[in-house]
C-alpha cells in the first residue's frame, strides 16, 4: 500500500486484518486490499480495506470486487452483501 496518512481506526482495521485468512479464497492473507480500488474512488477508509493473499489481490487488480467475485464461487460472508441492506455482514 502506499504511503499515506491513516486514521486511527484505518491503523487498528489493518491490525485486526493482519490475523485473518484471505476474504476472497480463505488462503493465508500476505497482504491489505481495496475493496473498491483506488483508481475507481476507493478510499484508505477501514470500510474499505480487507485481507487478501497476494495472488487475489494481484489477479483482482483493478476490477471492482462484483466483477472479480463473479468470476469466484462467493464466500458466505460476502453473500449478505448480495442479499440487500436488510441482511447482516458479520465481521470476524
Ligand atoms: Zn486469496
Amino acid at each position: 500500500m502506499r504511503e499515506r496518512t491513516l486514521s486511527p481506526e484505518t491503523r487498528e482495521w489493518i491490525e485486526i486484518l493482519a490475523g485473518d485468512p484471505c476474504s476472497y479464497c480463505g488462503l493465508p492473507a500476505e497482504s491489505v486490499d481495496h475493496i473498491v480500488p483506488p483508481g475507481r474512488g476507493g478510499t484508505d477508509e477501514w470500510d474499505n480495506l480487507t485481507a487478501a493473499c497476494l495472488s487475489c489481490n494481484s489477479s483482482k487488480n483493478n476490477r471492482s470486487l462484483w466483477n472479480f467475485l463473479g468470476r469466484r464461487r462467493i464466500r458466505r460472508e460476502w453473500q449478505g452483501w448480495f442479499d440487500g441492506p436488510t441482511a447482516s455482514v458479520v465481521v470476524a
